[in-house]
């Protein structure tokens, strides 16, 4: 079995996060304080023209430090490979809070666009502007908060006081504002609002409202000529309507900033808190659907406390702790790995002294630590009472019963290749974790719209019931036991 592999003496990856168009991300967790950091990892051997945007992007990301956007601690280059130092947020990504065609409640959809607004606010009061803003994109902290990411796209528009316009038609197609496909410069600040709009839309109906914001799509044709007796319009109370309709202008120079859409009734509506929050729908059998009551795994998993016994200050703990940015691997020179897969391969120790450049980090204070092994948040994943074997007969069973293409690795994964409702590519993965004594079938996005990936989700595990599990799973978990299952 392979279990936590050893990334630089010190930081184990135990698992991958996700992954996007240059390479992974990977949960790093230090041996000795248990401090999570996210790392991504992008092989230039495999991706030569990711080179300029990681630059940028670490150029970018490092000038950034605000609660609602993801913190850089630092990157580190070894030959080809190319790592970026994050702060880990184990709630996952925004848009596994969205149930596709509902959306959540307009109290949560509130929260966080409140929060979205805020992280926005500042990007562009720092001259930055994100320019690929959707759930995808949109992380949530161990307490839920939101937290802007990957800041591959974006760039510097306003530098001592001078804006310049942007010309670089980039972003994802159905976020993206009419402007940026207009092909004429465009300013950025409108732009991102843009995306966040059609970000509020999916919260509050679990939909886009269009492929493309253009004449020849029916739906945005719709939208301008005011039809929104239909869906996804039809799904979203009045008031939330009216400051779309506020935001989804063609104009840029009408379309609603950020001062004035804090200004809006909605914006500043007081929900009623008996919402149950995000948390309160999970699926059954999803690993937060546990004795931890609404937390994660953290909360009981710690390993401080007997199972059910995980008291506040373990909590406050867990829920507090950022790394030191001295503690984080860096620049090694030699003794790295030269590609991702040989760093799956092999542990090798490496001088602690090379592993520490603590000038390429950006300051985060220091804080406490927890002994515990983190594990994002996902709501497209089930526990499952089948062995391993089983469990992933039935994968293939459903798989083939439902007409996907698939394949496996050595590792006993399986990638999965769709096509969505709009004919874009769909790629996902899943795979066994091994946790303690328990089984989670967990699946990723890899390529394409998160909720559309939700979407196919959902209908492979209605496929998938007989082998689900419905009883809670046992605790606590300890960092050793969370792992990837090898072929068998
Ligand atoms: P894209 O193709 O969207 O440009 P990318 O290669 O730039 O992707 P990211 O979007 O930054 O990569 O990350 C890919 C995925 O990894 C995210 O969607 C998220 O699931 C996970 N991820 C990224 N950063 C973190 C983090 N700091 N904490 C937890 N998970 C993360």
């Amino acid at each position: 079995m392979a279990v936590v592999t050893t990334f630089v003496e010190g930081w184990d990856f135990v698992q991958t996060l996700g992954e996007g168009a240059y390479g992974e991300v990977k949960l790093a967790v230090n041996t000795d304080t248990q401090e999570a950091i996210a790392v991504k990892i992008i092989n230039l051997e495999r991706c030569p023209s990711a080179a300029d945007s990681v630059r940028k992007e670490v150029c970018v990301h490092k000038m950034l430090n605000h609660d609602n956007v993801i913190k850089f601690f630092g990157f580190r280059k070894n030959g080809n490979m190319q790592y970026l130092f994050l702060e880990y947020a184990s709630g996952g990504e925004l848009f596994d809070r969205i149930e596709p065609d509902i959306g959540m409640s307009q109290g949560d959809a509130n929260k966080y666009f409140k929060q979205l607004m805020a992280g926005v606010e500042y990007l562009h009061s720092r001259g930055v502007t994100h320019r690929d803003l959707k759930p995808e994109n949109v992380l949530l902290d161990d307490f839920d908060n939101l937290r802007i990411s990957d800041f591959g796209l974006a760039t510097v528009f306003r530098y001592q006081g001078n804006e310049r316009l942007l010309e670089r038609c980039c972003g994802t197609v159905p976020y993206v504002a009419p402007e940026v496909i207009s092909r004429k410069p465009y300013h950025a600040e409108p732009a991102d609002v843009w995306s966040c709009a059609i970000i509020l839309v999916a919260l509050l109906a679990g939909e886009l409202p269009w492929d493309e914001p253009n004449y020849g799509c029916q739906e945005y044709s719709d939208w301008k000529d005011c039809r929104i007796t239909v869906p996804p319009w039809s799904k979203i109370d009045n008031l939330a309507l009216s400051l779309l309709r506020k935001l989804l202008v063609e104009n840029a120079s009408k379309r609603f900033t950020v001062r004035q859409i804090k200004g809006h009734q909605w914006f500043n509506k007081n929900f009623n808190k008996t919402h149950k929050g995000s948390w309160g729908r999970l699926p059954s059998g999803s690993p937060s659907d546990s004795p931890c009551g609404t937390g994660p795994f953290k909360r009981v998993c710690s390993g401080l406390s007997p199972p059910g016994h995980s008291t506040d200050s373990d909590i406050m703990r867990v829920s507090s702790s950022q790394p030191d940015p001295q503690q984080l691997p860096d620049n090694t020179g030699d003794g790295g790995q030269s590609s991702v897969d040989a760093i799956f391969s092999f542990s090798q120790p490496v001088h602690p002294e090379n592993m520490f450049l603590s000038s390429q980090f950006q300051g985060t204070p220091g804080c406490s630590q927890t002994p515990l092994q983190k594990m994002v948040r996902r709501m497209t994943r089930f526990f499952v009472r089948a062995d391993k074997d089983d469990s992933m007969a039935e994968l293939e069973r459903v798989l083939q019963q439902l007409g996907y293409n698939y394949k496996r690795n050595s590792r006993g994964m399986a990638t999965v290749s769709a096509h969505d409702r709009r004919k874009m590519s769909l790629v996902f993965k899943a795979c066994l974790l091994e946790m303690g004594e328990n089984l989670l079938m967990d699946f990723r996005l890899s390529k394409g719209d998160g909720l559309e990936f939700k979407r196919h989700f959902i209908k492979i595990k209605e496929q998938m019931k007989s082998v689900i599990s419905k009883m809670p799973p046992a605790y606590p978990l300890v960092p050793s036991q969370v792992s990837q299952l090898d072929a068998h």
